[in-house]
């Protein structure tokens, strides 16, 4: 029998392994299942490489209240401190291991976690899945002959030297195209707005000053209403007049990620509307199941330094109702 089973090993699993490990739980009684092969599999795919990570992501306070940290750091320094963290604590992962379903036994305070690979009975269970694995798509079909030109991320089909459409109008639209632009491919910008005002200042003068120089090209205002494939390339129909067809090699999306309602559901979380319906530390309808990081930070999505936050107030609930190790 475990105390915590954690799902999944992104900021805020690993910030919750470490949280329970500060307080007292034995190595042994703490266990984290990640479906891919390697941690922080999300900041891996999702972060261009170069990106600078910082610390007050979307606006949030970079201040930190458990155990886990971090201030601006690049990419490789972020995986690098998770990296250190998860051995420093001795947390046990098992990869390549994806929960398909937790059972709640009803006699007795105790979830059953079942994996491909093997059950696992534990006293509470904390969701860290994020949002970024169920990544938004525009709601026009998508081309399937055009899979290796319809892109979701920058990191897994290289791209230099092209014609790329970035869709979107956040920090991560803004990230992409100066990444792309660094890549020395010919970048355009599509947002259904005329103002960014959705980026932190950083990226919306990173992208204004790339404009000026005529290293991008922002159409504003601009709505797609398809793309179709133009002998193997997208062919891109925008609504209105000016412009109405762009031919481009890549379409990156940019449009943030959802969380994954079926799933939740499936495992008996009530909702109110749209989000999951959660109580105080996290704590989901059903007891001693939490959901930290992304899945607890509402449809705007959270930042690292909010996993770390989530998994030290979820912790707190965890000692005070279900493990009373302090
Ligand atoms: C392009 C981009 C740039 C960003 N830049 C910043 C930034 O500069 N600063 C910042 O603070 N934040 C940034 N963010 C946001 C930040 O990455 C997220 O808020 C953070 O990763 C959330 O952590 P998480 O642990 O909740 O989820 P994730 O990081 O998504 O981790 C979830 C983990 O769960 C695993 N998993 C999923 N499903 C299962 C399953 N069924 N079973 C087992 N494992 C599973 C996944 O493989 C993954 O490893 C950025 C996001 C994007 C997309």
């Amino acid at each position: 029998m475990l105390d915590i089973v954690i799902i999944g090993a992104g900021p805020a699993g690993i910030s919750m392994a470490v949280e329970a490990r500060s307080a007292g739980v034995d190595p042994e009684r703490v266990l984290v299942l990640e479906k891919a092969p390697e941690h922080s599999f999300s900041l891996k795919k999702f972060y261009p490489e170069n990106k600078l990570v910082t610390a007050n992501y979307k606006g949030f306070e970079s201040v930190c209240t458990g155990v886990m940290c971090m201030p601006d750091l690049t990419k490789s320094e972020t995986i690098t401190y998770l990296d250190r963290t998860l051995r420093q604590f001795a947390i046990r992962v098992r990869y390549e291991e994806s929960v398909h379903q937790i059972f709640r036994h009803e006699a007795d305070q105790r979830f059953t976690v079942s994996t491909e690979k093997g059950d696992y009975d534990t006293r509470t269970v904390v969701i860290a899945t994020g949002i970024l694995g169920k990544p938004n798509r525009p709601a026009y079909q998508l081309p399937r002959t055009l899979r290796n030109r319809l892109l979701f991320d920058v990191t897994s089909v290289p791209v230099e030297n092209s014609d790329v459409l970035v869709v979107g109008g956040g920090d991560s639209a803004s990230e992409y195209v100066q990444f792309l632009v660094q890549r020395g491919n010919r970048v355009s910008l599509s947002y259904r707005r005329r103002e960014f005002t959705r980026m932190n200042d950083i990226n919306r003068e990173s992208l204004l000053a790339l404009a000026r120089r005529q290293k991008v090209t922002l159409l504003y205002d601009s709505n797609i209403e398809k793309v179709s494939d133009a002998g193997g390339r997208p062919l891109v129909h925008f609504a209105g007049e000016s412009p109405a067809t762009i031919t481009y090699d890549v379409v990156v999306y940019a449009l943030g990620g959802s969380t994954p309602d079926n799933f939740l559901k499936t495992i008996g979380i009530k909702f109110n509307g749209d989000s999951p319906h959660l109580r105080e530390g996290y704590e989901t309808s059903v007891p001693g199941m939490f959901l930290v990081g992304d899945l607890s930070a509402g449809p705007k999505g959270g930042s690292i330094i909010w996993a770390f936050n989530s998994a030290n107030t979820a912790m707190r609930k965890i000692l005070k109702e279900y493990l009373h190790l302090r």
